[in-house]
Parts: structure tokens; C-alpha cells; sequence
């Protein structure tokens, strides 16, 4: 049976920081919650190498997308699903989860930028010493499938 792993979006598919960052740059006033904006979460660039380390994993993997609301943001709700078909395809759509805890979930692994104590699988911390980008990611996964 493959090995089932859950893949944020925020921070982890998707550069969130670098648009909080380019819109706060842009703006002469303060912006308090630019995540809020409408078209925020479809107008995210993919992280390097992710669109391509999320097909790869495919391959070898039961793979979801698990990504918290941005629950004040009505509309992240289909900017994340509009994001997942952009860069991933139609097909990838039905593999997308919308949940706050994710701990919820049962799963292998979980790889998120972010720390779900609750989760009872491994979970993976991109962005953090040994997991700093993608492919080191994948050089650790691809030897455990
Ligand atoms: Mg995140």
C-alpha cells in the first residue's frame, strides 16, 4: 500500500510571504491583513521546485493537498481550489482538503511550514533545517517509499 502524504499550500506550495511582502512594499499605508484581499490566494507564485516535486511524489505516494482556511477570507476557499487547477491540473482538485486541524487527518507524512502537534504521522518542516527547500524533501522521501 503507498504511503499517504498531506502537502500545505501556504509557505509550502505557494509563496504566501512573498506576496504579503510585495503588497505591503507597494502600498504607502499600513496593510494590516493583505490576505484578505480578493485574488490574493489565486495570484500566489508556485516555491521553487514545488509544482515539480508534488508531480514526482505523485508518482510514489497518496498525495493531498491539506491547507487551512484563511477563515476571514471568504473567497480563499475557491482561490485555493482555482490555485490547485492552475498549477496542478483539474485532476488534483479532487485531491484538495480544506480543514484548520489537520491533525484530523490520518496520514504518513505532512509537509508544512508550519508545526501541527496533533498530527500523528511524520511530519516534515520545509523550510527548517535538514527540509530547506524541496529537493531536500524529496531525497529524503523518495528513499522511504
Ligand atoms: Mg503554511
Amino acid at each position: 500500500m503507498k504511503k499517504r502524504i498531506y502537502i500545505d499550500m501556504d509557505n509550502t506550495l505557494c509563496d504566501y510571504s512573498g506576496k504579503v511582502n510585495e503588497i505591503r512594499k507597494k502600498s504607502s499605508t499600513e496593510v494590516p491583513y493583505p490576505q484578505s484581499r480578493y485574488g490574493f490566494f489565486s495570484s500566489l507564485e508556485p516555491l521553487p521546485g514545488a509544482i515539480e516535486a508534488y508531480k514526482k511524489l505523485e508518482e510514489y505516494f497518496e498525495v493531498y493537498i491539506l491547507t487551512a482556511p484563511s477563515y476571514k477570507n471568504p473567497l480563499c476557499y475557491t482561490e485555493k481550489r482555482v490555485w490547485v487547477e492552475k498549477h496542478l491540473g483539474l485532476e488534483t482538485t479532487q485531491n484538495l482538503i480544506i480543514c484548520k486541524r489537520k491533525g484530523l487527518l490520518k496520514g504518513d507524512y505532512l509537509i508544512d511550514d508550519y508545526e501541527y502537534p496533533e498530527f500523528e504521522g511524520h511530519q516534515i518542516r520545509i523550510g527548517q533545517t535538514p527540509f530547506n527547500n524541496w529537493q531536500n524533501v524529496l531525497d529524503f522521501l523518495l528513499s522511504d517509499k
